[in-house]
């Protein structure tokens, strides 16, 4: 029998799913199991060419109705969503493995989130009116054309979304590339939209391998691309878009510092390193992954933390009750557990976890390593999983230097009851997106995106709407034209 997962079919092009067998297969596997439950075949250079000549020939008609009209139609696909978020959790979990006890409430009701906000921000997209005596300017606020999205693994849903509805809110269309390891919920995503009304070819999934978003990024065609992924894909997507000079959003990876003074409230720091570290076992890109904790309150920390994670209930995630699901895949529980083994090998205290679980699937336990230092390969590197660096220090000077001795930039935050030192260091910090007494909150109202390495543009708020299109100024002379000749 057919697994509920298995889509109707690998594509969603012109407002219709498409298949072209002769694409490499891409098996998905169910992470909580090792089963395979679903196959989709990457694009062939046939699929890539129907999903971008479908985006450019709708772009204009869709940019040409309304703001008010487009909105309307994203405002509707979020009610389909929240009607649907239980079917739409659950397969976000089989795409991803995380449990549903994340999925109700974080990535399809995240994605609805964007699509009410940017539909309702779709009919405000305006210029302004520039006096200059007589003459005057006016500004046009265009969409760019056809824009690629080209998602990670950790929150396919929420990065569809994300990226297609500021997109389309300001009237271009897209292609969207969902990862490979993860290539159901786009496609649902894409389906929705058509149900609200959508007009074909305004956004299109294609899956796919690296080799795929490579060719989306290099068409002459294209007008923008938003990656979310990590620094080194970053780069050579960066850097493919540069030779068009195409625009680009760039979400990537981080190594963020979560810094814990000692007035701090224990219970609320040990949360916030707690979501910060081992929600969606550790696979997201905000991670605040090096706890820095105030020498005076280090064992007490280490304790309730150690406390605290021993709470965590690992299994079926389609269990409400399970609160730490499996890896992604074996592949990155292997990348995961080499860097538990690099921590044991360079000198880092095991304070809980360590290893893998005795059960079938893809599980780490939630892993503490304390008494870490800079040098060390897990406080340098994004590993991407559920391993928390506890690292002590003195004063807040030494602290910052250190949180800023990254080449990342996404995340920093801060756990303090004195406001005037978690502003302070707040401005001081090299960070995109940072927080004060808490971790890891991603409204949709607020700009997400890093500095450094870790990325160019913001999504989500209104700064997404700056990346997603463009001004056009005209100047209006009410006079003669005088010339030198
Ligand atoms: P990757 O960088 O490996 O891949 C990201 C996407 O890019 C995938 O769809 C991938 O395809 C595609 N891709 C790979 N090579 C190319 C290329 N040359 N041209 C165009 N597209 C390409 O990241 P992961 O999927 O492994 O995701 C994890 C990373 O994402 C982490 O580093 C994490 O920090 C980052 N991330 C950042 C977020 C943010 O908002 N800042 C949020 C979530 C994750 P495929 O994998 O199918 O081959």
């Amino acid at each position: 029998m057919t697994h509920p997962a298995q889509p109707k079919a690998s594509h969603f092009i012109n407002g219709a799913y498409v298949e072209d067998t002769a694409g490499t297969p891409i098996p998905v596997i169910y992470a909580a199991t090792g089963d395979q439950i679903a196959t989709v075949h990457a694009a062939t250079p046939a699929i890539v060419e129907q999903a971008l000549a479908s985006g450019k020939a709708a772009q204009k008609a869709w940019a040409k109705m309304s703001g008010t009209e487009r909105g309307r139609i994203l405002r509707r696909a979020a009610d389909i969503i929240r009607a649907r978020n239980h079917e739409l959790s659950v397969l976000e979990t089989y795409d991803t493995g995380k449990p549903l006890q994340e999925t109700l409430v974080a990535d399809a009701t995240s994605g609805a989130d964007a699509l009410e906000y940017f539909g309702g921000l779709a009919g405000s997209l305006t210029g302004e009116h520039i006096p200059l005596g007589e003459d005057w300017v006016y500004t046009m606020r265009e969409a760019l054309g056809l824009c690629v999205g080209i998602g990670a693994w950790n929150y396919p849903t929420q990065i569809a979304c994300w990226k297609g509805a500021p997109a389309l809110a300001c009237g271009n269309s897209m292609v969207f590339k969902p990862s490979e390891a993860t290539p159901l919920c786009a496609l649902k995503v894409a389906e929705i939209l058509h149900e609200a009304g959508l007009p074909a070819g305004v956004f299109n999934v294609v899956q796919g391998m690296g080799e795929v978003g490579a060719a989306l990024v290099t068409d002459p065609r294209v007008d923008k691309v938003s990656l979310t992924g990590s620094v080194p894909t970053g780069k050579k997507v960066y850097a493919a878009a540069a030779a068009d000079m195409k625009h680009v959003t760039m979400e990537l990876g981080g190594k963020s510092p979560m810094i814990v003074f000692d007035d701090a409230d224990i219970d609320n720091a040990v949360g916030g390193a707690i979501n910060g570290n081992f929600y969606s076992s550790g696979q997201v890109c905000s991670n605040g992954t090096r706890v820095f904790v105030q020498k005076g309150i280090k064992e007490k920390f280490l304790a309730r933390l150690a406390e605290r994670t021993g709470n965590a209930v690992i299994g079926d995630p389609m269990d409400e009750a399970t609160s730490f699901g499996p890896m992604v895949n074996e592949n990155q529980m292997n990348i995961v557990l080499g860097y538990i083994e690099k921590g044991k090998a360079e000198g880092a205290r095991l304070i809980c976890g360590g290893a893998r679980c005795d059960m079938p699937g893809w599980y780490l336990q939630p892993t503490v390593f304390a008494d870490v230092t800079d040098d060390m390969t897990i406080a340098r590197e994004e590993i991407f999983g559920p391993v928390m660096s506890v690292l002590d220090f003195d004063s807040e000077e030494e602290v910052v230097a250190r949180a800023n001795d990254t080449e990342f930039g996404l995340s920093a935050g801060v756990f303090t009851k004195d406001f005037t030192r978690a502003h302070r260091v707040i401005g001081n910090l090299e960070a995109g997106s940072c927080f004060i007494n808490s971790y890891n909150d991603a409204p949709v109202e607020a700009p997400f995106g890093g500095v450094k390495a870790s990325g160019v543009g913001r999504e989500n708020s209104k700064e997404a709407i700056k990346h997603f299109s463009q001004v056009k100024s005209v100047y209006v002379r009410m006079g003669d034209v005088e010339a030198a000749f």
